[in-house]
């Protein structure tokens, strides 16, 4: 038994930006991976997009929304307000707008200080909660955040965090190796498409779990989605598709 487990190869495939701000892209995307048989997800919520759409007070998407995780789908809080900060200084004008350049200037979490951090966890959970939706694990937006927001997540409770290149095991206190395939918009999407080929025909051989990030955004670009979609397909005939949760309880 043992060894089945040690030789099974997973694969978790979740879908971003969950928000009512993005809810067409959302429903196209789940009606494709429907068709496709791509059944269990984790589905990356916003509490409250740019401050303004509270998850809450939509009662029409959060009825949807619950109607997929009755169906396996696993919810991950994805920070607060997917957001950067407001800027103390020019200087910290300025670095934002070179991570911004990589990051699209949401990634919120990636320099904040502990209580900054601490507060923005709890206001995302509580929006959550008044949801009806109970989340394990937080994923950044962009997978990027501050060693003391790290930190903050185990004290909070929950059970795990992902990076980039990582999924964070706090119960454990195990760093799981297992890099993203995503993909991007305009030019930057052609040098991601590489990668991400590299990443499935090299180096995801080596790793236990891939993980598959959808953007609302990928619906627009159809190669784009059919690439990932083509992935998926691929990676699932040789790995079982789960969620994070399922996973590190395997
Ligand atoms: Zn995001």
């Amino acid at each position: 038994m043992e060894n089945k487990i040690e030789n099974e190869k997973y694969l978790v495939v979740s879908l971003h930006d969950v928000s009512p701000a993005f809810a067409p892209e959302l429903k196209e995307i789940c009606q494709e991976l429907e068709i496709q048989k791509i059944e269990k997800k984790n589905f990356l919520i916003i509490p409250c997009y740019q401050g303004m759409l509270d998850i809450s007070r939509d009662d029409y998407f959060l009825g949807w929304l619950h109607s997929q995780i009755k169906e396996g789908n696993e919810p991950v809080q994805h920070g607060h307000q997917h957001t950067l900060r407001r800027y103390n200084s020019a200087r910290e004008y300025f670095f934002s707008l070179c991570q911004g350049f990589i990051s699209r200037q949401c990634a919120e979490f990636r320099n904040l200080k502990k209580e900054k951090a601490r507060k923005k966890i709890r206001a995302g959970k509580k929006i959550l909660r008044r949801a009806g939706i109970n989340c394990r694990g937080f994923i950044p937006p962009w997978w990027a955040m501050s060693p003391e927001t790290n930190q903050i997540l185990k004290e909070e409770g929950f059970n795990y965090s992902a990076s980039l290149f990582h999924l964070m095991d706090y119960l454990k206190d195990l760093k799981i190796k297992s890099e993203v395939i995503f993909s991007s918009q305009g030019w930057s999407d052609y040098w991601l498409r590489a990668y991400d080929f590299a990443l499935v025909k090299m180096w995801s051989k080596r790793n236990n779990l891939v993980r598959i990030a959808l953007h609302p955004f990928d619906i627009h670009r159809e190669s784009s989605f059919l690439f990932l979609l083509k992935i998926i397909k691929d990676l699932k005939k040789n790995r079982t598709l789960t969620t994070y949760l399922n996973y590190l309880k395997r």
